[in-house]
């Protein structure tokens, strides 16, 4: 089933809509969720795919891709720019990561389920209506509300020469200045699973986070999405300055990252963007229900640098910490 949308993908101008996307709830009878999107086109040419909101709880995005929505003027482009800056819409207004709807994390939903649930209708139609339109995907996450995140591009190494190419293209002209990139597997329930499926150039970022709008964020996904715009020629270049390389990382196979033994309150010993050793303190958990038990000291396994920093102190066993990479290779050219 193709849910319902008033948008053509192929008439020129600015249109504003929403996907319907079914939805029953008490008091609401057969109703839908309106799952914002937005088309500006200007006559045949390349298409850039924005979505935010993919993670609800990830604000940075959400508002820099609606603000390409009412700045983009159609006279100004050659193509199309597709934007959906709330996609998973039920989690996005409830400031959540998953739906509160079906407990759905659209970024492990994909290809999707037609005849799904809520959130994975939304993957399906990603996947098979907007994937297949797009030459370039650039997907606006961060560290959501529990954690705190460099601003960095991930990418992944796609087997194809010509994906590659156009994916390391779009790293440069994006301007991060960190690129993690990621093995590529096309088993992948994640957003960039699909578009490497559909060999579509994808790439995702981190923006700060902590549940938080910051400047640094704003400023970075404004100036690289228009980067992105430039070098597929929808919007004319602004200046002839290449953004500086990105440092390129990776996180190592198998890395362990610091985890919370047991419940309790975490405090923080290193900072982000922070050089570690493995054996450095990365910080302390307090049992604070037993004031008679020296915090727990929480040292890396592994030294890089620390591209993540949990920001909520409140942890549960196994919760996430810090995160580590490592010196990586270069998206091929
Ligand atoms: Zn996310």
């Amino acid at each position: 089933m193709i849910l319902a949308t008033d948008i053509d993908f192929d008439r020129d101008g600015k249109q504003v809509s929403a996907v319907r996307v079914p939805m029953q709830r008490d008091g609401g009878a057969d109703g839908a969720l309106l799952v914002p999107i937005a088309v500006i086109r200007n006559g045949d040419g390349p298409t850039l795919l924005i979505t935010a909101g993919n993670h609800g709880d990830e604000y940075e995005g959400q508002v820099a891709a609606a603000a390409f929505v009412r700045s983009l003027d159609p006279a100004a482009i050659r193509g199309r720019v597709i934007i959906a800056p709330a996609l998973n819409l039920a989690a996005a207004t409830a400031g959540r990561r998953t739906s509160p709807i079906d407990g759905g994390n659209l970024n492990r939903s994909f290809p999707g389920d037609a005849l799904g649930g809520p959130t994975a209708k939304i993957a399906a139609f990603v996947d098979a209506q907007l994937l297949p339109r797009a030459d370039l995907v650039i997907d606006l996450h961060s560290g959501g509300t529990v954690f705190d995140y460099v601003c960095c591009l991930f990418a992944s190494e796609h087997p194809d020469a010509d994906v590659r190419r156009r994916t390391r293209q779009a790293i440069d002209a994006f301007g991060a200045p960190w690129c993690l990139t990621k093995p590529f597997r096309d088993d992948e329930t994640t957003m960039l699973g699909s578009a490497a499926r559909r060999g579509v150039p994808y790439l995702s970022t981190e923006l700060r986070g902590m549940g938080t709008v910051g400047a640094e964020a704003l400023k970075l996904a404004e100036s690289g999405i228009h980067g992105l715009l430039s070098a597929l020629g929808i919007l004319p270049k602004k200046s002839n300055v290449t953004p500086a390389a990105p440092r390129w990382l990776r996180f190592r196979d198998g890395s362990l990252f610091p985890v919370a033994p047991e419940d309790g309150v975490f405090e923080s010993r290193c900072a982000l963007g922070q050089e570690v050793e493995a054996g450095d303190l990365c910080g302390l958990v307090h049992v604070v229900e037993r004031p008679d038990r020296a915090p727990i000291e929480i040292r890396f396994r592994d030294s890089g640098v620390v591209v993540g920093l949990r920001h909520i102190a409140r942890v549960a066993a196994g919760d996430d910490l810090a995160h580590v990479a490592q010196a990586g290779p270069e998206v091929a050219a």
